[in-house]
């Protein structure tokens, strides 16, 4: 425990901007403030000693668990040999090379090379920006749209703010709206009228964006974007059939498709790409959090080859692509992900994901399934959440202002396990390590039952 834990608490009160924050709340000292200090495996602790199962795994980022010293040799090593260089004009060092290889190794069929940024955000402007070029290059410079999903999490940039479809990242931020169009949330137990089955679910939200793409004219769409899973929009799995239904219609339209696996990206639903596990076939890939275990920031955007094959054309027409950032592939950043990648090999996490990942999901189910005020629980692979109702049998929703999950997250971190209370209000949700054992999945349960039975 360290003895200026208060004294750091008042600073930070006083001078750090966090995001994502109640700024008014925490300045008055009413937000859960926790100073963390260390971690190993799935625990993490704080500076007064308490130590926690971290069952978000950070922001559903820590994937190979805290403290491996096979990621932190790396970057101290990389930072000895040469902390920087750039990565510009052809430049690179030789573990931005190597990582960009395992990476298109381990990505779905038809990927040809990856971009590297620094975050989520980024990574996704950094979609937007070439899906302009490759249609200008074309020669449809008015195919420009982008279509996302109310619910989806896209970061938040300017465009990628508007791209997320969550108003809680809109308010009054005045961001742009015109070439971002949203549409139907694949949340089957929310949205779904009680007589349609999944697949019919699946249909209606396929000819929900077709008629959005008709009505604004299929030569203005350029992209549809949306994660494999729904991550902070609820961690949603698609209904059966989702992905091959709205595959179809982005096919029918020329229209490109955007997997945002920053969540699911290297094994999160137990295999390497959310993409393999639903058959999806993109056109660019989003990674990040998943690609370091967050030891280091670090992004990426996998480009599949029938762009690539556009952007070597338009350098060839127009001179250099000019695009990227000091950091790109930044040589500390891609030391850790390389490291990183092969402990995932190493450790059989993938494997571990889906395996223990589907106990824990049905753990869970056993535990809370019945619950009168347990809507669904659902998950897939290493992601589970909890979706609280009113009223069970007639799906009465709770008012968001209840706050239901921050208070089941509240009374779930005082017995040691950090959930997160997702956006909507009334969803606790999890996303733990991918090392997570039967035994430790157990204690996440066994508490999660315990507080919400303080709760209700
Ligand atoms: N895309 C998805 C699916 C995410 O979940 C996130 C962050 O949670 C982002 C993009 C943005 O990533 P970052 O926070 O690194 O900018």
């Amino acid at each position: 425990m360290l003895e200026n834990s208060n004294e750091l608490a008042a600073w930070d009160r006083d001078h750090f901007f966090h995001p994502s924050t109640h700024m008014g709340m925490h300045a008055r000292g009413e937000t859960p403030n926790r100073i963390m200090a260390g971690g190993e495996g799935v625990t993490i602790w704080d500076t007064t000693g308490k130590k926690s199962i971290d069952a978000f795994a950070g922001l559903y980022c820590v994937n190979v668990g805290y403290g491996r010293q096979k990621i932190t040799d790396a970057i101290a090593e990389q930072a000895r040999n040469l902390a920087y260089y750039h990565a510009y004009v052809g430049h690179g060092t030789e573990a931005s090379i190597r990582l960009a290889k395992m990476i298109i190794d381990r990505a779905p069929k038809g990927m040809s090379r990856v971009y590297f940024g620094l975050s989520g955000s980024d990574a996704n402007e950094t979609n937007i920006k070439l899906i302009w070029y490759y249609n200008n290059v074309r020669g449809k410079p008015e195919k420009k749209k982008i279509i996302s999903r109310w619910r989806g999490y896209h970061g938040s940039g300017v465009m990628t703010g508007s791209l997320t479809g969550l108003a809680g990242f809109h308010n009054a931020f005045d961001l742009p709206r015109a070439p971002i169009l949203h549409t139907e949330a694949p949340c089957y137990y929310r949205r779904a009228d009680r007589s349609m089955s999944q697949e019919q679910f699946s249909q209606h939200c396929a000819d929900e964006l077709e008629k959005l793409i008709l009505a604004q004219g299929p030569e203005t769409i350029a992209a549809f974007i949306g994660e494999p899973v729904l991550g902070t929009g609820g961690i949603v799995p698609p209904p059966a059939g989702y992905w091959q239904k709205i595959q179809a219609v982005l096919t029918k339209y020329d229209i490109l498709l955007i997997a945002d696996e920053v969540v699911t990206g290297f094994g999160r639903l137990g295999t390497m790409f959310g993409s393999d596990h639903y058959g999806m076939k993109p056109d660019l890939i989003t990674i990040a959090k998943g690609l370091t275990s967050a030891y280091a920031p670090l992004s990426g955007v996998v480009v599949g080859d029938k762009v690539w094959q556009v952007l070597v054309e338009g350098s060839d027409k127009l001179g250099p692509i000019g695009h990227g950032w000091t950091y790109s592939a930044h040589p500390i950043c891609v030391a850790a992900g390389v490291a990183n990648l092969e402990l995932i090999d190493e450790m059989d996490l993938v494997q571990n994901a889906g395996a223990t990942g589907a106990y824990f999901n049905r753990q869970l189910t056993e535990a809370l399934g019945g619950h009168k005020h347990v809507g669904e629980v659902r998950g897939e692979g290493m992601l589970a959440a909890v979706e609280f109702v009113r009223d069970r049998d007639d799906r009465v929703f709770f008012d968001a202002s209840e706050k239901i999950g921050p208070q089941v997250a509240a009374a779930l971190a005082e017995r040691g396990v950090i959930g997160r209370a997702m956006p909507q209000g009334d969803i606790l949700g999890f996303a733990p390590p991918l090392c997570l054992t039967k035994e430790e999945a157990d204690t996440i349960v066994a508490k999660t039952a315990d507080a919400v039975k303080s709760v209700f």
